[in-house]
């Protein structure tokens, strides 16, 4: 029986057609700046979402600190949702790295607002740390595949210019958002500082993240990518998987996005579930009845070949992504139907 890997959308291999892509890359020497792949991911990248340059990165917790690392100075302070992966699942990257504190807010679902961010900017007074940077998850992982719409980030960007505070979103997941909320991606640039894509979440690729931003923002980026040893050298064959992806695998999402929604209403008629978080994109989340423990639960879908997350007490992930096929779900669905405890 085959497994469904229902962990993560990183579990993704290359598709035949997109390993075909890697092998046929022109390549240099990235550090040297001659990749001529890499320099075309970047561009490409970068002007999707409307901004002048961009900078592939081997993973998004090295975009998102290099992000932070850029926009900040020790002793001074980012914003964010207590929920935010920057916060939560960078090994407390933000203090070892750039020597900075963290305001928490409590959002909704991970999503945090105006007026929420008011209240974290610190008074001007040396008893505080200085506030600086605002970030966003856009979908909020934590918060289920939960997304902004533009009008919602629109507002949090005046309320960050009028605080004199820089904008960055972690965008691991940014094509779900955009897929689900009919949106393009165009419009982002104007919104944010920085921007952190993730190639390897829902778009399929082994390898990679890139940094968006100004010029003078990514050639500071570049520095630090440098220090953190992010810089690698003929790299275009990783980069030629994010530009077949961007290429092929953003539209397809909706598929994604529908197959956690069978998911999801099958979950919501069984009696070990005691709590659905809503699902607005491919991640679903919920919490066992009492009687049921997480452990049990993994086990038991174990059994019939299917893996799931451990996502905190009585609570478990599922994520879809491009190698979940329909026979899988058709698989799935039927096993979640049939579990007794
Ligand atoms: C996966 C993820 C990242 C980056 O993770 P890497 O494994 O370092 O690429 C960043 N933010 C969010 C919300 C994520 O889900």
């Amino acid at each position: 029986m085959i497994l469904t890997d229902l962990r993560s959308d990183t579990v993704t291999r290359p598709t035949p057609e997109m390993l075909q892509a890697m092998f046929a890359a022109p390549v240099g020497d990235d550090v040297f700046g001659e990749d001529p792949t890499v320099n075309a991911l970047e561009e490409k990248t970068a002007s999707m979402f409307g901004l002048e340059a961009g900078l592939f990165c081997p993973s998004g917790t090295m975009t998102n600190q290099i992000a932070i690392k850029a926009h900040t100075e020790p002793l001074s302070e980012v914003i964010c949702d207590y929920t935010a992966h920057i916060y939560q699942y960078e090994g407390g990257g933000i203090a070892a790295n750039s020597g900075a504190s963290v305001y928490l807010l409590h959002g909704e679902r991970g999503k945090i607002t105006p007026e929420l961010i008011r209240g974290g900017i610190r008074p001007n007074n040396i008893h505080y740390p200085l506030s600086k940077l605002v970030a966003l998850e856009n979908t909020s992982n934590k918060g289920g595949g939960s997304y902004y719409t533009l009008p919602e980030i629109t507002a949090i960007t005046e309320t960050c210019r009028q605080h004199n505070l820089a904008l960055h979103l972690d965008g691991a997941r940014v094509f779900n958002a955009l897929v689900a909320a009919n949106e393009s991606a165009l419009p982002y640039g104007a919104c944010f500082d920085s921007i952190s894509v993730c190639l390897s979440k829902g778009l399929g690729t082994p390898v990679g993240s890139v940094l968006l931003g100004s010029k003078p923002f990514i050639q500071k980026a570049r520095r630090i990518r440098k220090v953190f040893g992010g810089g690698m050298r003929q790299a275009g064959y990783l980069a030629a998987a994010g530009i077949y992806a961007l290429d092929n695998h953003i539209n397809r999402l909706a598929d994604d996005h529908a197959k956690a929604r069978i998911l999801a209403e099958t979950l919501q008629s069984c009696s070990f579930v005691q709590e659905m978080q809503p699902v607005d994109t491919n991640i679903v989340i919920f919490r066992l009845v009492d009687a049921v423990t997480e452990e049990q639960f993994l086990r038991e879908l174990a059994t019939q070949n299917i893996l799931a997350l451990d996502f905190g007490p009585q609570t478990i992930r599922l994520v879809t992504h491009l190698d979940f096929t329909e026979a899988m779900l058709e698989h799935t669905v039927k096993v979640l139907k049939n579990l007794n405890f």
